[in-house]
């Protein structure tokens, strides 16, 4: 029988209620005993008590601080304890989960993921984001913890699954799969007008806004490069992008004798949540079958840089290292939160990361944390700059 001790940060999230209901549906089928520990979100108190309530966790951590009170109201009577403020959302990571859901969205995730990893807890690691500014810190966390990192990511997911870890040195080349988003046939100057809501409505996945936007922008594919870069020994060089619009097939490991290994799914994040979950065993899910009679065909395209300049803008910063990737996605970060509040056209969410990837210069310099958040800072006030000047010259 699967057992675990689960916490879920990022609980109100798409991953997290992905997770929370596939634990649900593994307790019920009687497929596993998983038991919640703790939940986060950051400010939906009454998802946030629902979810709680619903899974009998034993904490439940608001990040907003001025939520506390209502969050408390909410679990009276439940013998749930609650807390608030960014001290109980690392309360709750440094509870005795042994497998810790890292689904938070963005560089916000960063401190609880260390403070889960330096204490040895399994990471189920959806927020790329994480590695993407902080990877070296990550990493150095996981090593003196000893727990395991577990991609969740699906194309990290389906690399990991396939990827021979004793002998990197006979793979070839990883090719992550991308679906092109929903403008992956449009001419780039035809995207000037588009909206919050036609920019996070993707043709095969359902997610967060945030990640929905980098789909459409394909940053996502670029942060999952650097992600990858992180993941697997595999030289960044050797790290290609193919768009497959179909996504059924999730990514692929090509070794040295010709052999592509690939692990292929239904586009449903509940299968890579249940393979982090379960890992090294496997876990029956809710999630379609692949039926591949139905999928008729599957088409592969090149990943243009040209059309999607967030693809080059990460694969540059990726080959300039250092806190180069820190300040990609802190920029970026801001600019899509600008273009969902409507304060930024669509097509120039591309060009504020440019901007700040160009003239923000850290003041400390090295892998740890306080540089990498000292230049997170430091790129995102530059960035709201940015985005003001912008919309000054209209
Ligand atoms: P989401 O926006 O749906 O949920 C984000 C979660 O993080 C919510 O629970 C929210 O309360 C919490 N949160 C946000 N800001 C916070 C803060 N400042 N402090 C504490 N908590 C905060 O996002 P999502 O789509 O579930 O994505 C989560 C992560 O997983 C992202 O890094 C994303 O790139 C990655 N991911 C998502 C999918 C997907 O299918 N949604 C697939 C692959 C990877
Ligand atoms: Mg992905």
């Amino acid at each position: 029988m699967l057992k675990r001790r689960a916490t879920i940060l990022g609980a109100t999230g798409s991953v997290g209620q992905t997770t929370l209901a596939l634990i649900d549906a593994a307790n019920k089928a009687r497929d596993a005993e998983i038991e919640v520990v703790a939940l986060t979100a950051n400010s939906k108190v009454d998802e946030l008590a629902e979810a709680a309530k619903a899974s009998g966790a034993k904490f439940a951590a608001i990040a907003n601080p001025h939520a506390g009170e209502e969050l408390a109201a909410r679990l009276v009577g439940t013998g749930i304890k609650s807390g608030a403020g960014k001290e109980a959302v690392l309360e709750a990571a440094a509870m005795d989960a042994d497998w810790v859901m890292a689904a938070i969205v963005g560089a916000a995730g960063i401190e609880p993921l260390l403070v889960a990893a330096e204490r040895g807890a399994n990471i189920a690691f959806a927020n790329k984001e994480c590695l993407v500014c902080a990877g070296d810190a990550v990493l150095a966390a996981m090593e003196r913890g000893g727990g395991k990192l577990l991609p969740v990511d699906s194309e990290h997911n389906a690399i990991f699954q396939v990827y021979d870890f004793e002998r990197p040195h006979r793979i070839r080349r990883l090719i992550l799969t991308a679906s092109g988003g929903p403008f992956r046939e449009r001419e780039p100057d035809t995207l000037r007008g588009i909206t919050p809501a036609e920019a996070v409505k993707h043709p095969n996945w359902s997610m967060g806004a945030k990640i929905s936007v980098d789909s459409a922008t394909m940053m996502n594919k670029g942060l999952e490069r650097i992600e990858a870069a992180y993941l697997f020994p595999t030289p960044k060089e050797k790290i290609e992008i193919v768009v497959h619009p179909q996504s059924v097939i999730h990514s692929l490991v090509d070794y040295v004798d010709g052999s592509v290994l690939a692990q292929l799914g239904t586009p449903d994040m509940t299968i890579p949540v249940a393979s982090a979950l379960a890992w090294p065993d496997r876990v029956a899910t809710p999630a379609e079958q692949l039926d591949l009679v139905k999928v008729g065909h599957m088409d592969f395209f090149p990943a243009d840089e040209r059309r999607f300049p967030a693809l080059r803008l990460a694969r540059e910063s990726l080959d300039e290292g250092g806190l180069s990737t820190c300040i990609l996605n802190a920029a970026n970060e801001v600019a899509v939160a600008a273009f969902l509040k409507g304060h930024l056209p669509f097509l120039d969410i591309a060009g504020v990361t440019e901007h700040c990837l160009n003239h923000v210069r850290p003041n400390q310099d090295g892998p740890d944390l306080e540089a990498v958040l000292a230049t997170d800072k430091l790129a995102r006030e530059r960035a709201w700059e940015r985005v003001e000047e912008l919309a000054q010259r209209g």
